[in-house]
């Protein structure tokens, strides 16, 4: 079958193969198996439907310039998962594991990786609470799997400043909580918000800190920066917000590049007065923001236009990815030559 590269969007695509390990409680991660991709079975009991002992990690295999297929920091989304299982009492999936089984996943799918610029395999790893349980507690047996799906270009003809309202009446995680980790149970809460949001017109919510209401966290699931008199500003990890790695890179890449770089509470005020800002993720990478709304007020960025620095960070981050530039600091892993 030919697939049609032009008519693919960020949704669900059936692929080929895809990888899955199941333990019992107790023992430790080993070898896991090469399947075809289907449907799975599953006790009604299991903890992950029941109570939401789930996590996944999302990233991109992507055909760079040279025609090599790539993973963007792969060690990072392995750190990451070990941390969230570790939060939600599963045994955390050791990294050579982790790696084997998204590489063997990316190489079974080639055919569904889209030619360089026309987008990307978006691979989904899981870690599930599997067994049968009752009582709240973690399940007797786990199941680790890495699904693949092709997704085509996040900006399709260009990229356009999306507008945002803050919330002010909806929080995405509060201290202590599992906001800093990919929690399964994080996301549908998130859901309606952003549903009725976006019947309004704006793209996402900006999701403000749970306790004094005041400080920027999240932008839906992507982090948020703002620029202001060349400095910028992402909030700092204080455990309610979900460590990304496309926002750790931007903070690198604009030290390099001689900015400087504040993580600290950004308070929403501020932000709406700064002089450019964006989100980041590994879906869009950046999006400019164009216009927040908070109450009766309302701010406009660089006139509907993309920000200078905002641009300049896309193009350095993507040059990196899809290997046009230097990778110092060794964020390309290479899953075929
Ligand atoms: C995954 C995610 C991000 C972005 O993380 P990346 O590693 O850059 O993809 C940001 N916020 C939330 C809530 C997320 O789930």
């Amino acid at each position: 079958m030919e697939i049609d590269w032009d008519s693919l969007t960020f949704s669900f695509t059936a692929t080929d193969v895809m990888y899955r390990q199941v333990i019992p409680a107790g023992s430790e991660w080993g070898e896991g198996d090469l399947l075809p991709f289907g449907d799975i079975s599953i006790s009604p009991a299991a903890g992950v439907l029941n109570y939401g002992q789930g996590i996944f990690e999302g990233m991109k295999a992507q055909r760079a310039d040279d025609g090599s297929i790539v993973l963007f920091r792969p060690k990072q989304n392995s750190a990451r998962f070990a941390i969230g299982a570790e939060r939600l009492g599963m045994p955390p999936v050791p990294e050579k594991i982790f790696i084997d089984a998204i590489e063997s996943v990316i190489r079974e799918n080639e055919r569904w990786i889209p030619p360089t610029g026309r987008g990307a395999l978006y691979v989904r790893p899981v870690l599930w609470g599997s067994g049968a349980i009752l009582g709240v507690a973690p399940a007797p047996e786990f199941t680790f799997m890495v699904f693949v799906c092709p997704v085509g270009p996040y900006f399709k003809g260009g990229m356009s400043p999306i507008s945002l309202r803050v919330s002010d009446e909806f929080h995405r995680a509060a201290p202590g909580g599992s906001g800093g980790v990919k929690a399964i149970g994080n996301y549908a809460p998130g859901m309606m918000p952003s549903k009725m949001a976006k019947k309004e017109g704006y793209a996402e919510i900006i999701y403000l800190d749970a306790v004094e209401h005041r400080y920027v966290e999240e932008v839906g699931a992507a982090n948020f920066f703002c620029v202001k008199d060349q400095v910028l500003y992402t909030p700092e990890l204080t455990g309610t917000i979900l460590p990304g790695i496309t926002r750790d890179s931007i903070v690198q890449l604009a030290r390099d590049s001689g900015y400087t770089v504040h993580e600290e509470k950004v308070d929403v005020e501020f932000a709406m007065q700064a002089d450019e800002a964006f989100c980041a993720g590994t879906a869009a990478v950046i999006s400019p923001i164009g216009r927040i709304e908070h109450g009766d007020k309302v701010t406009e960025y660089c006139d509907g236009e993309v920000g200078e620095i905002t641009h300049q960070l896309y193009h350095s981050l993507l040059d990196i990815q899809l290997r046009r530039a230097e990778d110092k600091h060794d964020w390309i892993h290479v899953v075929k030559e």
